[in-house]
């Protein structure tokens, strides 16, 4: 094996293994990894542009039976003092506040309530929209997926059928951290296994509801585990239906350990903007089906994403109205609106506002 093979590889779009995503990443020098992954994102991508978002991201309940080791955001169900559920005023005030700010999206997220069943859903999304039809909703993920499919004794088929009808407009790659069975018995035991986090996924690009995939690193993996997650997501992706959705795009983050049951642990979320820069580029590189691969500012700041620009990310993620979760374990970074394009342009990319399937707003 060597670097210049594996390259002529990933130029020609063909699968690299994981043993091969494993050379690149640990061998191959980080400007070379970065011009290849700009000139696979330039060809797949075409202009100069780099896109971003304004979404809000909502919290639904901060009560969760899962104990993500994590999480410093949820809280057990019965622990009244600290519990929440959204109220139908907060929503409406949040939504109002979003759309003065030009946001066109909620992102839809919270922990796993052992008693908000698809009723309880379905009621939540139909008063939503009727309320407010332009808002798009970015909603749950994988693992809520599979939970509320499990407490309404029903499979997750039904359960994203029924939330599409609903309104239910796309579904964010939450929950995958690491799709591997043994990090997640270590560090999210309570969560959907990696098979059934992908067959939850299978399901909707089958029914071709949109999805995003994601991967939390940096924390108990090792890199092969790392690598193997990139595979198994490029792999579901070459089994969507054609021309239905799939993974519309790949965020990769990393860990934050701040304050969390892991690092009580000893696992300490290190920062390193090189290997995140790495990253993003092997994301380019073996995940050659998948359109867009998104820089993420809030958790490494802004002169990490803007290099990430140049080394195969093409978007900047969205201004994120209100964020909690990343937040709660020690991300500080924020943008506005204004902030976020002049990040783009120092970069040297013109900066386009786009929705959740990448259509420009601007
Ligand atoms: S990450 Fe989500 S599923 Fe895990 S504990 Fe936090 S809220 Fe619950």
């Amino acid at each position: 094996m060597n670097t210049g093979i594996l390259y002529g590889k990933a130029l020609r779009r063909e699968n690299l293994d994981a043993e091969e995503a494993l050379f690149l990443y640990t061998g191959a020098p980080l400007a070379e990894l970065m011009a290849l992954a700009d000139r696979l994102r330039r060809e797949t991508v075409s202009g100069n542009v780099v896109t971003w978002q304004i979404d809000r991201n909502v919290n639904i309940t901060n009560a969760c039976i899962s104990g993500c080791k994590f999480c410093n955001f949820h809280c057990r169900p019965r622990d009244r003092e600290r519990v929440f559920i959204t109220s139908p005023e907060e929503y409406a005030r949040k939504i109002e506040e979003t759309l003065a700010l030009n946001g066109d999206q909620l992102l839809l997220q919270g922990g796993l309530h052992p008693d908000l069943d698809i009723d309880w859903y379905e009621t939540l999304f139909r008063e939503l929209k009727r309320r407010y039809p332009a808002i798009r909703l970015h909603a749950l993920g994988p693992p809520e997926i599979f939970h509320i499919a499990r407490i309404s004794r029903l499979d997750p088929e039904t359960v994203l059928k029924r939330l599409m009808a609903a309104g239910l407009d796309s579904l964010p790659g939450a929950g995958a951290e690491i799709l591997d069975n043994d990090v997640r018995k270590r560090i999210s035991p309570g969560k959907c296994s990696a098979d059934q986090w992908l067959d939850v996924m299978r399901t909707a690009h089958r029914l071709n509801l949109a999805t995003s995939a994601t991967m939390m690193y940096g924390h108990v993996e090792t890199l092969r585990q790392r690598v193997e997650h990139l595979v198994k997501i490029r792999d579901l992706q070459a089994e969507c239906p054609p021309g239905n959705y799939g993974f519309i795009a790949f965020i990769p983050w990393i860990f934050r350990s701040s304050g969390t049951r892991l690092e009580a642990e000893g696992v300490k979320g290190a920062f390193s903007p090189q290997e995140y820069l790495r990253t993003i580029a092997l994301s380019r590189i073996v995940l050659h089906n998948i359109r867009h691969i998104q820089a993420s500012w809030l958790t490494v700041g802004k002169e990490t994403a803007q290099m990430a620009l140049h080394g195969g990310a093409d978007d900047m993620g969205s201004i994120m109205i209100e964020e909690n979760v990343v937040s709660a374990a020690g991300a500080r970074n924020r943008f506005d609106a204004a902030g976020i394009r002049q990040a783009i342009r120092e970069a040297g990319f013109t900066p386009r506002l786009r929705d959740q399937l990448y259509r420009f707003r601007d």
